[in-house]
């Protein structure tokens, strides 16, 4: 990224962010207007700067231009009663942004959020409570977050209309292909633990048939096991 805004409230974030030509539609625009990325840090006095923060537990909230940069990438997906889960969910922030765009007008979808740590759920959990529409989702069945390794997808909730990968994986993950719907699409970043990752682009077409782009080089923390990502948590310490 060529700037970095150090904004001080969520709209001077977003200002910022469409002022750039990340965000670009009024949808992208509008949901993350009305989700506050302070509800999902602890750290209030740099929740509006982007760049990605430390969670915990080797984990990040990615930036906020990598939640619009994901948003618009996948925005022709989320219509309103589609289906969609979140690998790597961490703090929940895009989480309900998709489960937001997904049940505009009161349609039936759904947003899965997937991340392998039960703290992080938890903890994202409480963010999401802070907020009186997002706890309206859960209830409402159009949010849920759950615990299990995202590598594997979510078969519950497949096939899925949108799924977004929020940390790097070695190659593509098969069965998130597999779990994704005709006409779905796939946003995951592809490449190894520090090194060369690319935001891959996977559309499945009607018939099936697989599409691959690489869009731009990305650094996210790696897709991983459990036990792996606890092991580099306790190296940092
Ligand atoms: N979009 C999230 C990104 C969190 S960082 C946000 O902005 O809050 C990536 C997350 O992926 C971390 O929380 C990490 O614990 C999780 N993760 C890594 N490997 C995983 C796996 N195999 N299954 C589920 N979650 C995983």
């Amino acid at each position: 990224m060529a700037y970095r805004t150090f904004a001080r409230s969520q709209a001077g974030l977003v200002d910022s962010l469409v002022e750039y030509g990340v965000i670009r539609s009024p949808e992208v625009e509008a949901v993350m207007r009305s989700i506050d990325r302070a509800h999902f840090t602890d750290q209030p006095e740099v929740a509006y700067v982007d760049a990605p923060l430390g969670i915990g537990f080797s984990a990040t909230i990615s930036a906020p231009h990598m939640h619009a940069y994901a948003l618009e990438l996948l925005l022709d997906r989320l219509r309103p009663g589609a289906r969609v889960l979140d690998v790597g969910s961490g703090t929940g922030y895009l989480t309900a942004a998709f489960a937001k765009l997904v049940s505009r007008g009161g349609a039936p979808g759904k947003a899965t959020g997937i991340e392998h740590i039960p703290e992080l759920t938890r903890k994202a959990l409480a963010n999401l409570a802070k907020d009186p529409a997002l706890v309206q989702l859960m209830e409402g069945g159009h949010l849920e977050l759950v615990v299990g390794d995202g590598r594997k997808g979510w078969p519950a909730g497949a096939p899925y209309d949108a799924i977004h990968v929020g940390a790097a994986a070695p190659r593509l993950p098969p069965d998130l292909i597999e779990q994704l719907a005709p006409g779905g699409r796939l946003v995951v970043p592809v490449g190894p633990e520090g090194g060369m990752q690319s935001l891959a682009v996977v559309d499945k077409a009607a018939d099936g048939s697989v599409r691959k782009r690489n869009l731009m080089s990305v650094m996210y923390v790696p897709l991983t096991s459990k036990e792996h990502q606890l092991e580099d948590a306790s190296d940092s310490e």
